[in-house]
């Protein structure tokens, strides 16, 4: 197939907004006698005139021959095996062209089959992250209508949606992380997949998808992104005791602090809340209705940490999503911190020992978020924000 191509002109890509170091190593590699182009997700940042936070090359190179070419990169990943490179904190990845998904609708567990382009975009989840850039001519490469559906702010698959999802089942979720994220109207049958597949997701590996879920928590679009979660009946599959909570408190009320955390994130580009604390924010309007209080200083210790557990047990134990018991020790310690912080309502005491906590920092990004929900908790925060003061600020 012949793809399409849009010149400079047609797609006014800012060639200053690609990373240099990006731009070098395909440089490199296309001086070494390869096809390389920019793929995926920046090419599609670039498209709708936002800043990439990631640069993913695609090539002909094998990873031996990418690793041969650059000595500060390193081969990783067995069922997808692609090359890291190194640039200080930066690391672009760089993945050789692979043919298309062999088996038509059961799961992909093995994916190292080299191909050429057009394979390689076929293989992508939607036709807005199917688009090659080559920066040597300026030229945006389509294979699979990419380039109009950026500019009709549309998301569908690329191929039949149903055999993509069963293929993959994260791709539901990343269908809804696009359309919380961007706005964009989805295609009906891909939409109509999504609703006769999501059972499907619980085959998926929990690890990705409590990776997605912590970067969409992360991405000041978190609110839309968990009300389709909670529409789609995901949620309940994902997050059972949490999507209950959700029908009995109503999910306006339980999704309360994510407001907060998505102001907070779209106000902040390059920060982001500790991501044990966004799990506390997910968990506190449940605490704040079970103890009919905003504030802590009357309930005993005891009860805060029964009700904490009460509720994290069976989130962390009972879900398909795993959580890591660290997260789970911190979350707890976060919840915990919080009542510690309200006595000062009453005593009008600081207690400086509190704050020697090595965690502490992530406790008071908590009462931060507790006093941008609640006014009453503002000036609690101001207190324990100026006791602190001379540490690392909080947030
Ligand atoms: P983000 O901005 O959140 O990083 P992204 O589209 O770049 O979004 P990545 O996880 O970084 O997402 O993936 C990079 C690219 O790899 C995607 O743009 C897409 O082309 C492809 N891809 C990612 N996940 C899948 C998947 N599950 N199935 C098919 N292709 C995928
Ligand atoms: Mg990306």
């Amino acid at each position: 197939m012949q793809p399409h191509i849009y010149s400079q002109q047609q797609h006014n890509i800012p060639q200053e907004r690609i990373d240099s170091d990006a731009l070098f190593v395909i440089d490199r590699l296309q001086k070494a006698g390869h096809i390389a182009y920019l793929v995926g997700g920046g090419v599609r940042d670039l498209l709708m005139g936002l800043y990439p936070k990631d640069f993913d090359i695609s090539t002909s190179a094998k990873p031996e021959e990418v690793r041969r070419l650059f000595s500060n990169s390193l081969l990783i990943g067995r069922r997808f095996r692609l090359a890291h490179i190194r640039f200080g904190k930066k690391t672009f990845e760089v993945s050789t062209f692979r043919a298309g998904d062999t088996a038509e609708d059961s799961l992909i567990l093995r994916d190292n089959i080299w191909g050429v382009p057009e394979e390689d975009v076929l293989r992508r989840d939607f036709t807005i992250n199917g688009l090659f850039y080559d920066p040597q001519y300026k030229q945006v490469i389509d294979y699979v209508g990419g380039m109009q559906d950026i500019q009709h702010h549309f998301l569908r698959t690329i191929g039949d949606a149903n055999i993509r999802f069963k293929q993959d089942p994260v791709r539901m979720i990343r269908l809804l992380k696009f359309r919380a994220r961007f706005g964009f109207a989805i295609d009906e049958r891909t939409w109509q997949a999504l609703l006769d597949n999501y059972l499907e997701i619980t085959k998926s590996s929990p690890a990705r998808v409590v990776e997605e879920l912590l970067r969409m928590l992360e991405s000041g679009h978190s609110l839309s992104f968990f009300t389709l979660l909670e529409q789609t009946k995901m949620l309940a599959i994902l997050m059972q005791t949490f999507d209950e909570e959700c029908k009995n408190i109503g999910n306006k009320e339980l999704l309360s602090y994510l407001h907060i955390v998505d102001h907070f994130h779209k106000q902040h580009i390059n920060e982001k809340l500790d991501r044990t604390v966004l799990l506390a924010a997910l968990i506190f309007p449940i605490i704040e209705k079970k103890l009919e209080r905003i504030s802590f200083e009357d309930v005993s210790f005891t009860t805060i940490l029964k009700t904490a557990e009460s509720i994290l047990n069976p989130l962390f134990h009972q879900s398909f999503v795993q959580f890591t018991k660290r997260q789970r020790f911190l979350v707890e310690f976060i919840l915990i911190m919080q009542q510690r912080f309200d006595l000062t309502l009453k005593t009008s005491k600081i207690r400086p020992r509190l704050l020697s906590h090595p965690e502490k920092n992530i406790a008071l990004q908590m009462l931060f978020l507790r006093s941008h929900n609640h006014e009453l908790l503002r000036p609690l925060y101001t207190q324990w924000k100026e006791a602190s003061r001379g540490e690392p600020h909080p947030i």
